[in-house]
């Protein structure tokens, strides 16, 4: 996933740095570490000339919210009111869905409809 970091270095006037980071998929529930990490290694193998750098932010860019990871949560398919289902959970924000018959569509269930676009790893429910 991708994120924007940025950082800043007290020693140059607070100068504002600002990076897009891609994280990998293994760090990406802890992309705050993974940030601070990169700049606590930035820091301990400064060249001449630079200096230490402070994180400010981290904010994951909006390319990563559209798109729910849908896994599909029923072992079956489910019959209701005639037609056939099946669930399926979106495995970063946990959101829930159903997927009817052999459609592609994936249709958020009623009460996450607001959620059009993925907020990332666990942020609600
Ligand atoms: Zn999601």
């Amino acid at each position: 996933m991708e994120v924007k970091m940025k950082s800043f270095a007290k020693e140059e006037a607070n100068r504002i740095l600002e990076e897009t980071i891609i994280i990998p998929e293994q760090f990406e529930k802890d992309y705050r570490s993974y940030c601070l990490n990169m700049i606590k290694n930035f820091n301990n193998t400064l060249k001449s000339g630079e200096k230490k750098r402070y994180l400010l932010s981290v904010i994951i860019t909006d390319r990563n919210k559209k798109c729910h990871v849908w896994e599909k949560s029923s072992l079956t398919s489910i019959i209701e009111g005639g037609r056939i289902l099946d669930t399926y959970k979106c495995i970063k924000c946990n959101i829930t869905g159903k997927r009817y018959g052999i459609s592609g569509t994936i249709v958020r269930d009623q009460r996450y409809a607001k959620y059009e676009y993925c907020k990332g790893w666990n942020l609600y429910i």
